[in-house]
């Protein structure tokens, strides 16, 4: 199988800093230089697409409650703003490391460019393992690190968002301390915050609401019908289960869904609210009754017209692709394939609607937060949803008309509008020197 990272077309210039092949952010990158290559992107604007505008390193001290100074390491990455602020997540974790951060920065541009936001991509992280902190040590952790990198913050230059093992509370508290440090509230500068306090309705279901719509989009252009569809949904966090109660309330048939211990499967079709219900009760599925149990490999090659991964990266790869009976597969995950299962899946006639298109809900309600506060005027749901829908039915669109012109896949496509919207700001804007 002919991989696209051993074509020669790359340009590699950070090969040894960059990270493993097997990586899933070296996986997008690998799908960036294919996109490019199709684009016929000059290769000057390939060279400033990949690399980061700027990013920086912060010391984190902070007192434990035992009374230890303890320093942690946090980085925020700001990747492109040719388009307008950057916009990412802020994840805690042991994992993070810079080039971890540089390529989701990345990744980010071309998730707002792809559903059109006037956002640039940014993200942050600091090295920790907040399962051992306490909510008062998270708070100063979060309040320092913000304190850290506040000079790049901003409504005008870089707005943060949730990420891994972020919420909405550490959103509260970013809004806080930069506010107090500007001596005023500014609102704008986060998203993803408490609806209280300038928050969007909406917010919450908006990753599982835009999968919902571009799967029903997807179905269009196959001649599928809606009614009936079979739909099989692992992860049941915020994306999975939002994704299956949508669309089993458009009328498609939810056979299965999982969780890290595994799946439940009822052919007849799950009532999805009723399961919701019973993992708000018993934090698990596998008690519930109704249903058989698989297990997350088995749940995967399910016969089924809908396969929606939207828990973990690199689920579906080069071993488990050709034995995929889906139709369709819409990537609520961030990174769901590996780059060596995309040619098993077209070949295999599979319509993958990529991660940076079926994701991209989250980040454009974040988009409408921004809007709002800097407006002062808040919408209601139904405003919400209906601009959401607009937003991802014609970048859906966009991105199936790019494919077919190229005779490329929907990822392949989806790189290529995102890639030449940021490509087509900075010949527009020029080189400053
Ligand atoms: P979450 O933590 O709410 O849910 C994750 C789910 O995946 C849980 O049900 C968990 O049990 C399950 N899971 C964990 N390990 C698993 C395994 N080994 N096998 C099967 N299931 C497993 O997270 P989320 O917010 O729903 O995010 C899920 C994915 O969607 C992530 O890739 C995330 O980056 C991406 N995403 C989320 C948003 C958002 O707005 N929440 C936006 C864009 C992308």
């Amino acid at each position: 199988m002919a991989h696209a990272h051993t074509r020669s077309w790359k340009i590699r210039p950070e090969k040894d800093t960059f990270l493993g092949a097997e990586n899933p952010f070296e996986s997008m990158m690998a799908r960036f230089d294919e996109a490019a290559h199709h684009l016929n992107l000059e290769p000057g604007l390939r060279r400033v697409l990949r690399h980061p505008e700027k990013q920086l390193i912060v010391a984190v001290p902070i007192q434990r409650d035992n009374g230890e100074i303890e320093v942690f390491t946090g980085y925020r990455v700001l990747y492109n703003t040719a388009r307008g602020p950057a916009k990412g997540g802020i994840r805690f974790d042991m994992q993070v490391t810079l080039d971890e951060v540089k390529a989701l920065a990345a990744w980010m541009t071309w998730k707002c460019a792809v559903v059109n936001l006037p956002f640039g991509g940014s993200k942050g992280g600091v090295v920790c393992d907040p399962a051992t902190m306490s909510t008062p040590e998270l708070e100063r952790l979060t309040r320092r690190y913000t304190s850290g990198i506040i000079d790049m913050l901003g409504p005008d230059s870089d707005v943060p968002a949730p990420d891994v093992n972020t919420n909405e509370r550490m959103m509260a508290w970013i809004m806080d301390t930069y506010s107090m440090h500007k001596r005023h509230t500014v609102t704008a500068v986060v998203t993803g915050k408490p609806v209280a306090m300038g928050g969007s309705l909406g917010r919450r279901e908006a990753t599982g609401r835009g999968c919902m719509i571009v799967t029903r989009e997807a179905l269009k252009q196959l001649g599928m019908p809606i009614q009936g569809t079979r739909v099989v949904v692992q992860g049941f966090g915020n994306v999975g289960s939002i994704s299956a109660l949508l669309m089993a309330e458009q009328g498609m048939k939810v056979l299965a869904v999982s969780d890290k211990d595994g799946g439940i499967y009822n052919a007849k079709g799950l009532d999805v609210r009723d399961v919701m219900r019973h993992v708000k009760e018993q934090k698990v599925l596998r008690t519930y009754q109704e249903a058989d149990h698989v297990s997350n490999a088995e749940l995967l090659t399910l016969e089924t017209d809908v396969l929606v991964p939207a828990a973990l990266e690199n689920v579906i790869t080069e071993e488990n692709a050709p034995g995929i009976r889906a139709r369709i597969i819409c990537e609520g995950a961030n990174g769901p394939t590996s780059a060596d299962a995309d040619p098993i899946l077209n070949d295999a006639g599979i319509l993958v609607v990529p991660d940076i298109l079926a994701n991209a809900g989250g980040v454009t309600v974040s988009y409408f937060e921004w809007v709002q506060d800097r407006g002062g005027y808040f919408w209601d749901e139904e405003t919400v949803n209906s601009r959401l829908e607009k937003i991802m039915v014609s970048s859906y669109q966009e991105c199936a008309a790019m494919a077919a012109r190229n005779k490329v896949s929907m990822r392949i496509a989806a790189y290529m509008v995102s890639i030449d919207r940021v490509a087509e700001v900075h010949r527009l804007r020029g080189m400053y020197a």
